[in-house]
């Protein structure tokens, strides 16, 4: 598409947008009195004006039934999480019983890794991105020493190449193939949480089997985000959380993917927990763990309810919406803020922003990360002065990130001029 940089061109696409009346479904946060322009949805996504009332009506049901509410809900809450194996499953590209969500994200890396992470003397290294979300970084490393390693031998960082600020496709395998023999697992993002940058899970999928290793993907910046093909990309297992493009607030429930191929193999090393065991021995409460032969087997503890209600108001939207359309937006949202930042480098005396974040379709998601060449800081600060949420990385990256559920291209407009009129001082 030919974009203009016009406040006219951008109500045209927002008039155009067939998503348009979804951002009155949200709650947006104000600053002097206006609607913010949030750009961090990919922090933490906002609220929809559902949330409360589906919460509402656990707290009604539990003073209504007490403990019968496991039954006598209006969603009982014994079978609770299985509300979401069938729109889990369409966003992340899976079939119903690969999927499921408990805990939260960091716990599950470390769930899964207990599955997934199989060391042994000769095959004992963990593949991951460099500069991967430091939680993830704790969590390999903790496992890792877990096992009785070194993380400084087995853990290797792909990094970008020198004076470049995403890592190639290329690099990531043939790092894979160098290591072949001593990989026990590939643990990669699914977008990279400080450039952007899409990773291109099939071929690392790919290559890491090649390799005789697992392959895993974090997709705390990817599910709700992006298009995932989870089942047919054939990865061992993924996690992520709801709270980011998923909208299910602060510290929601997080979500996990394991392929088929392993979801009734009890062989796997797994903590367990009752809530995994075989529903129909489960109230028998006698010893002797039999897993459920899908995702839920992987289950520790019944559903927090009051956190999954949440969850599941934010996926009726998704579920409204549909993924392929958040998508297109959300590609068109990008490329428009890329477009609105290359104008204003080029009606600049000298470069402002480096884009960080790769421009092509399949490496990018709804976030751009601008590395600032001057004055970071100090626009960063300006912006939320002037009604701009962004998200400030050290040392000099404000990423911002258009979302397609309650962003408009007006939104992306607007923090152009309001850039520009920062600069311009
Ligand atoms: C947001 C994020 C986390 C946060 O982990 P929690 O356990 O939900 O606190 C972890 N990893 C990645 C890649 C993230 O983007």
């Amino acid at each position: 598409m030919n974009f203009e940089n016009s406040i006219a061109f951008a109500k045209q696409l927002d008039e155009k947008d067939l998503l348009k009346d979804f951002r009155n479904q949200f709650y947006i946060p104000l600053i002097n009195g206006k609607e913010s322009i949030y750009f961090t949805g990919n922090s933490l996504g906002l609220q929809p004006k559902s949330t409360q009332d589906y919460v509402l009506n656990e707290l009604e049901d539990w003073a209504s039934f007490g403990v019968e509410g496991h039954f006598h809900a209006r969603k009982p809450w014994m079978p609770y999480h299985e509300m979401f194996a069938a729109p889990i499953a369409k966003i992340v590209g899976a079939l119903p019983e690969e999927v499921v969500v408990m805990n939260q994200l960091t716990v599950n890396l470390h769930l899964l890794m207990v599955s997934f992470y199989q060391p042994t003397k000769q095959r004992y290294k963990i593949i991951c991105e460099a500069k991967a979300f430091p939680s993830d970084q704790y969590a390999i490393e903790s496992q890792v020493r877990f096992h009785g390693f070194n993380p400084a031998d087995a853990i290797i960082e792909v990094a970008p190449r020198e004076g470049e600020h995403t890592i190639r496709t290329e690099d990531i395998i043939s790092t894979i193939e160098k290591n072949a023999n001593e990989t026990a697992l590939v643990l990669f993002g699914g977008v990279n949480y400080y450039s952007g940058q899409v990773f291109d899970m099939a071929a690392i999928t790919k290559a890491a089997h090649a390799a005789g290793a697992f392959c895993g993907f974090d997709l705390a910046h990817a599910a709700g985000n992006i298009e995932l093909q989870l089942h047919d990309w054939n990865a061992d297992f993924a996690c992520w959380c709801s709270y980011k493009y998923l909208n299910s607030g602060p510290g929601g429930v997080s979500g996990v993917f394991i392929h088929q191929k392993h979801i009734a193999n009890k062989d796997l090393p797994r903590f367990a927990g009752w809530w995994g065991h075989t529903k129909e021995t489960r109230f028998k409460m006698e010893k002797g763990f039999e897993p459920i032969p899908t995702a839920e087997g992987w289950q520790l503890s019944n559903a927090p309810v009051l956190s999954m209600a949440a969850h599941k108001a934010a996926l009726d939207i998704f579920e409204k919406a549909g993924m392929e359309n958040l998508i297109a937006k959300g590609k068109l949202l990008s490329d428009f803020l890329l477009f609105i930042i290359d104008d204003l480098n080029n009606s600049a005396a000298e470069r402002l922003i480096e884009v960080i974040t790769p421009k092509a379709d399949n490496e990018k998601g709804c976030q751009v990360s601008m590395l600032m060449l001057q004055r970071g800081k100090e626009v960063f600060d300006a912006l939320l002065q002037q009604g701009v949420i962004a998200d400030w990385r050290e040392p000099n990256v404000i990423r911002v990130a258009p979302v397609p559920l309650y962003n408009t291209f007006t939104d992306v407009f607007t923090f152009g001029q309001i850039v520009k009129t920062i600069l311009n001082k």
